[in-house]
């Protein structure tokens, strides 16, 4: 190994250590569902995205299996050369319906939705007005097409209105655009659509909103941009397939012109092997699966609604969110990741979010349900919940 590579990886490394920043990755022995057992133990898992439960249901195992049967496990190519599988048209036309947009190209994941589809709309002539709580795949897409990024406040809408028009009033870029999380994966609270689309029109920003938490949650399944209807007014509607859609892969949906222009400028599109036969079908029934039924969304909602309930009673502490998404705001970074770690030896898996992911003082245990949990595992949860914050004074 080279003496620099092996110096700069202890170093940074013990650093990390040092301060409590190293990572230990939980190995789960089995499928990913509402219980997980890790060193074998069984727990309830309260910290997926497998919102809807999808990432276990039998009729995608089924499908999945079936596609694997006709088409094979790889598709053989990038798109543009061979790898463009009938499979995977009859997803984009899914996506596209589902979406209520004139079209949809798919990706292998969402963070490469981000690295494909700003890069090829905005380059370094442009500006890009971004909130300072978007994703990390939003900054590296952002950082990459080299436009000037402009960060927003927080849902701040003056701040936006201010900097839009600054922007554009300088006369220094061609476009401007704005791009945001549809739902913020820390607080679970939604962007200000309607607002943002106002301010937009107004400045002729070109819009892009991620919904990778928003996908299957929120608009009865087809997201936040369906939710408050501005589907004909968000130019780029990003989402993710591996969240609530339970399989792997993104999408981008917008209109005609737009996915056509992807399908000739984005890189991970030109260079990047396709999704396989398999997650492809088991995505496209998922999908119609959200299409046929809110079955699996209403319990969703229901159990978030139950669990939040349930820690506001004990006294937590469960911050805004409007979405399943419960942080329990716990305060200080320690204590936060001592809650966690007596939940996981108690019986809830619950991963603590501390700075810098969230600002200093406000680390919390982010609970994600899921359609798949049942009233008995939240009830235990809640149980387990009111042991450990008594224990450690959290709550009286
Ligand atoms: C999870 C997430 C992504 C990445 O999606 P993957 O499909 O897991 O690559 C992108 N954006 C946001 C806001 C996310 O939460």
């Amino acid at each position: 190994m080279s003496k620099i590579l092996d110096e700069y990886l202890t170093e940074n490394l013990q650093e990390l250590k040092d301060n409590g920043l190293y990572n230990e990755i939980n190995v789960v022995e089995g499928a990913n569902g509402p219980e997980i057992t890790i060193e074998g133990e069984k727990m309830i898992n309260l910290s997926s995205n497998n919102y809807l439960g999808l990432a276990t249901d039998e009729t995608l195992k089924t499908v999945a299996k079936e596609a694997i049967d006709s088409h094979g496990v790889g598709a053989g190519a990038v798109r543009t050369i061979n790898g463009t599988l009938d499979l995977h048209v009859e997803l984009e036309n899914k996506l596209a319906e589902f979406k209520g947009t004139e079209a949809a190209v798919a990706f292998q994941s969402g963070f490469n939705c981000n690295m494909a589809a700003i890069q090829a709309v905005m380059n370094k002539e442009d500006a890009i007005l971004s909130d300072e709580l978007n994703h990390a795949s939003i900054i590296d897409g952002c950082r990459l097409s080299r436009a000037k990024i402009i960060r927003v406040n927080h849902s701040d809408m003056d701040d936006l209105r201010k900097k839009a028009k600054e922007a554009v009033e300088s006369g220094l870029y061609k476009k401007v655009m704005y791009i945001t999380d549809g739902v913020f994966s820390m607080d679970g609270d939604v962007a200000l659509l309607p607002e943002i689309v106002e301010i937009a029109k107004e400045f002729d920003l070109i819009t892009y909103v991620d919904d990778a938490h928003g996908s299957g949650v929120m608009g009865k399944g087809a997201g936040t941009v369906k939710h408050f209807g501005l589907q004909n007014d968000i130019d780029l509607q990003m989402g993710t397939l591996s969240k609530a859609i339970g399989v792997v892969g993104g999408y981008v949906a917008g209109s005609q012109d737009l996915i056509d222009y992807l399908k000739v400028a984005a890189r991970p599109f030109l260079f990047s092997t396709s999704l396989t036969p398999g997650d492809t079908r088991a995505i496209t029934e998922a999908v119609q699966m959200l299409m046929d039924s809110t079955e699996l969304h209403d319990r969703l909602w229901e159990n978030g609604d139950y669990l939040k309930k349930g820690l506001k009673e004990l006294g937590f502490d469960i911050g805004n969110s409007e979405t399943p998404i419960t942080p329990c705001i716990i305060g200080d970074e320690k204590t936060t990741q001592q809650f966690s770690s007596r939940l996981m030896e108690e019986g809830v898996y619950a991963k603590s979010i501390v700075f810098p992911t969230v600002p200093k003082g406000t680390g919390r245990v982010r609970n994600m349900p899921t359609a798949a949990h049942t009233k008995e595992m939240l009830d235990e949860a809640l149980r387990i919940y009111e042991k450990v914050g008594r224990e450690l004074n959290v709550i009286s």
